[in-house]
């Protein structure tokens, strides 16, 4: 945004970046695609960011001991679904730190704890889904599976079947068009349930003499020969099936990346990056990546358990501070937070949703979201005027493309981040991500001059 007139002026990014910054803005994306490929569940992520910030020098907390000075790099890891990376600062801890948090769970189908079955010969694995989906989308398209079983054995199997060349994937079908009269006069939300996404698994029977009921037991012998798994032990499982394809370049100029789980990897991406890159920061950067946002940050993964508070008071301590709560609890309301997550990019063909003046779009930077919430902003994290000012300020002296916008029209709908839940330490905090298009669908679509202003905009918040 230009503040030097009297009218807010907002511009295309790709008006603002000249060649130089355009080839760092399609470097970037080429990387970000790679990461949005192979990290494809909560998990994967955790493990692609570590390798990364591996390679970036952050080490676990414990090779410190209690010695961390100005630019050591940790790492703290939760159930391999979420993480705490930060780089000591200049300051003193109790100045308080910069945090940046994102989620790494997407809306998928997890395979419920009894899966398969046979149906007419052939056999289905049976799903609940995760997140906000619109269900009619996730049939016709090629699936892959991922997650862990625990074996009766106590063993660890990781699974990931549908991504390679070559390889199978799996498929929720739909009625042909030529006897669908039925389903076709059918609201959207009753013409697929989600009892229905039932994903096609098999097909071939155990042998020539098998009669009836017998593909599922040949399908089970397959697994067990594979990976030592009875279907008991799906019971102990947790598999997602999430679209088989690769992220893309869109558009006839590939200004667009077209991919599953840019909410929320783009933003943990484009935070990764972020604090991989920085140095010696004044006060102490954080970036969590968290588990379960999309279910409402319940469980000990999410944003919503202790394992950001704990990890915090370990990171104090590292920094030789004193155990004292009072000193623990100043540090914690003096920092400062960007929660990171995308917004709803305005989409020309369905306008009527949007309030086109407070509407972020896409291509014209990363957005600063003041509040979230629905009807009534019930629900929101409100940032304040000051710190709202504090955040606009550090874009504009940087030179990042930025824009703001609210999640759609009034009492349209509405959605929340994590933003609220560290609000309760009496931090200040504000949203802040990208715009999408598509959002939560097997194939979200997203800016490279966005996701690069992203990162931009979290590198110049770290750096502020
Ligand atoms: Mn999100
Ligand atoms: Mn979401």
């Amino acid at each position: 945004m230009k503040e030097n007139g009297i009218l807010l002026e907002q511009a295309n990014a790709w008006t603002k970046i000249d060649d130089d910054e355009r080839k760092k803005v399609f470097r970037f994306a080429g990387e970000y695609k790679e990461f949005l490929s192979t990290a494809k569940t909560e998990r994967e992520s955790v493990d692609e960011i570590k390798k990364i910030a591996l390679s970036y020098g952050f080490k676990p907390i414990s090779d410190y001991g209690d010695a961390l000075k100005a630019g050591d790099r940790v790492i703290m890891e939760n159930r391999n679904k979420a993480l705490f990376l930060a780089v000591a600062g200049k300051e003193n801890i109790r100045e308080g730190a910069s945090i940046i948090g994102a989620h790494i769970d997407a809306p998928r189908l997890d395979l419920k704890p009894i899966p398969l079955y046979e149906d007419n010969e052939l056999v289905l694995l049976k799903t609940h889904y995760y997140g906000g989906i619109k269900k009619y989308q996730w049939v016709t398209i090629p699936l892959s599976l991922h997650g862990v079983i625990i074996t009766s054995e106590g063993k660890t199997e990781n699974v990931v079947i549908g991504e390679a060349t070559g390889e199978p994937v799996f498929t929720i079908t739909d009625l042909l068009p030529h006897l669908a009269k039925d389903q076709m006069k059918k609201k959207m939300e009753e013409a697929i349930t989600g009892e229905s996404l039932n994903i096609l698994a098999g097909g071939i029977p155990l042998d020539r003499n098998s009669k009836g009921n017998c593909v599922k037991e040949a399908i089970l012998r397959i697994l067990y020969g594979k990976y030592n798994v009875t279907e008991e032990d799906f019971i102990s499982a947790e598999l997602e099936a999430v679209p088989a394809w690769p992220a893309r370049d869109v558009g006839f100029d590939s200004s667009f990346i077209g991919g599953y789980g840019q909410d929320d990897r783009v933003c943990a991406y484009t935070l990764l990056r972020a604090i991989c890159e920085l140095k010696e920061p004044r006060l102490t950067a954080v970036a969590l990546f968290v588990d379960k946002e999309e279910i409402g940050s319940v469980g000990n993964t999410s944003m919503g358990s202790v394992f950001f508070e704990s990890s915090f008071a370990q990171l104090y301590k590292s920094l030789g501070e004193d155990c004292s709560e009072i000193g623990l609890r100043k540090a914690l309301l003096s920092s400062n937070v960007l929660s990171a997550d995308v917004n709803a990019g305005f989409d020309p063909g369905y306008s009527e949703v949007f309030e086109k003046q407070n509407t972020a779009k896409i291509g014209y930077g990363v957005v600063l979201t003041k509040y979230t919430g629905a009807r009534g902003k019930t629900g929101a994290s409100d940032a304040s005027a000051e710190f709202t000012y504090h955040v606009r300020q550090i874009l504009n002296k940087n030179g990042v493309v930025w824009q703001t916008g609210e999640l759609g029209k009034v009492d349209q709908g509405g959605g929340g981040t994590i933003a609220h839940l560290l609000a309760r330490y009496n931090m200040d905090v504000i949203d802040c991500g990208p715009p999408v298009l598509s959002m939560h669908s097997p194939f979200e679509i997203a800016s490279k001059a966005d996701v690069y202003m992203t990162y931009r905009a979290y590198y110049a918040f770290y750096n502020g």
